[in-house]
């Protein structure tokens, strides 16, 4: 008997890595094997920071610990006729790469160390309990898809019904890293925001142009159609919306390079924020406990979906270290409130940014402006969301933010 984990990006891998490094006795399940992840189009433009990179040293991952797919800065662009601009940075830089060649990487490691991952796409509850015959635990690490339903939504803990941005993006050439070279972001009142991190992928170094649309606003035009069928009308698209929108990233764009890096390199989608029950009883008196996205969804715009996964496997993996009963509903409740202390932060910093902005936000933003030190402790605090979400959570909270930044940083 052992604990089976359903799923491959990074909440799964993180956590079977862990496990593996513990000695404890536990089966991957894969819906794809290494090829079929690097071959689909791009999953998401994940950024990890330092602590998710912190994990992979801990792991023994050193594959992406290149200075080559680092990004040290931030830089933010407020855009519209009240707009600012500022950079910041990160005390130690975060890693743009790839996930579909993150991943693969990782479920080929686990082979390596000696890990059997059985192929198996787990349809529904019906074939959770399935495994619930193998395995004293089944740990559902299966994103946002179809296992989802197991988890009955938490409204207390979601306050969105529908998704409050469409997702339309894709890998560019054509565009120069900003000065210095890092993560931009342009926040567009109104319409939504363009992401433009350097990012590391099949065709080298090259940028994720993500748009977030308002639904209803003006990018949401671009985010509506499927542009599978036509590449070179998507960039021209995203093109004019840059021009329109985005001057700053406009500049970087050299119009005559600017496509995609493969007609595959293409993303379209939308994400629900959504909390659910982190766990669900299964047949036979066993449960299944969910981890990362199929727990949690957290909009983009905040880069901090998978960095909490990472984080909450490596929380999850000491909890099952530390367990010696059974893993009945008392233990399911307890890791998964213990996992929530540590999410809580990063879903209301994340939601309190999706929605309308609170005027404490615009002063922590225009001071960050107008100080580079509240902007470089704006910008570490990405990963530090308990200590962001302080500093956001009320207009006092914000204020001892900017007061500790001036304070620390001038001390320093
Ligand atoms: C455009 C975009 C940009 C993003 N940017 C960032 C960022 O900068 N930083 C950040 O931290 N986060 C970011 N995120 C969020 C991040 O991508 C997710 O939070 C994170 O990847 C979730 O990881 P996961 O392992 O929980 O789930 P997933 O990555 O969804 O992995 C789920 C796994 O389960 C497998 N699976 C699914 N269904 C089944 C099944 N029925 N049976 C068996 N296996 C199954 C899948 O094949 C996959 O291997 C971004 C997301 C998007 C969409």
């Amino acid at each position: 008997m052992s604990i089976g984990i359903v799923g491959t990006g990074i909440s799964g891998l993180h956590l079977a890595l862990r496990l593996r490094q513990f000695g404890i006795d536990a089966t991957l399940y894969t819906a794809q094997g290494p090829d079929d992840i690097r071959s689909g189009p791009p999953l998401n433009f994940v950024t990890r920071f330092d602590s998710t990179r912190e994990r992979e040293s801990a792991l023994g991952v050193t594959e992406w610990s290149s200075p080559a797919y680092d990004n040290a800065w931030m830089h933010l662009h407020l855009e519209g006729p009240d707009g600012f601009s500022f950079r910041g940075r990160l005390p130690k830089p975060a890693s743009s790469v790839d996930f579909r060649m993150y991943l693969a990487a990782l479920l080929e490691e686990y082979q390596r160390r000696g890990g059997d991952p059985v192929h198996l796409r787990v349809a529904d509850r019906a074939g959770l309990d399935r495994l619930a015959e193998r395995h004293e635990l089944v740990v559902v690490a299966a994103g946002r898809g179809a296992l989802t339903d197991v988890f009955p939504r938490d409204d207390a803990r979601s306050p969105y019904r529908s998704a409050p941005r469409r997702l339309a993006g894709g890998l560019f050439h054509g565009v120069r890293p900003p000065e210095p070279a890092g993560m931009t972001m342009h926040m567009v009142p109104g319409a939504g925001e363009i992401h433009a991190p350097t990012y590391h992928s099949f065709a080298g170094q090259v940028t994720a142009v993500l748009v977030e649309a308002v639904p209803d606003g003006p990018f949401a035009e671009l985010t509506g159609r499927d542009h599978r069928g036509d590449p070179d009308g998507f960039a021209k698209e995203v093109l004019a919306l840059v021009t329109a929108h985005a001057p700053a990233l406009r500049e970087r764009v050299d119009e005559q390079d600017f496509a995609l890096a493969r007609p595959v390199d293409l993303l379209q989608g939308a994400v629900v924020p959504v909390v659910r029950r982190g766990w669900a009883a299964l047949a036979g008196g066993r449960y299944a406990l969910a981890v990362g996205d199929a727990w949690i969804a957290n909009d983009p715009l905040t880069a901090q979906g998978a960095n909490l996964g990472s984080e909450l496997a490596f929380l999850l993996a000491d909890v099952l270290r530390a367990h010696t009963g059974r893993y009945d509903e008392a233990f399911c409740r307890a890791a998964s409130e213990r996992m929530w202390q540590r999410a809580q932060p990063v879903v209301d910093f994340t939601n309190l940014f999706i929605g309308p902005p609170p005027a404490h936000l615009g002063t922590l933003l225009g001071t960050a402006a107008a100080d580079q030190r509240v902007a470089d402790a704006f910008v570490a605090h990405l990963d530090r969301p308990a200590a962001m979400w302080r500093g956001l959570a009320s207009p006092e909270g914000t204020d001892a933010f900017i007061a500790r930044a001036q304070t620390v940083r001038s001390a320093a």
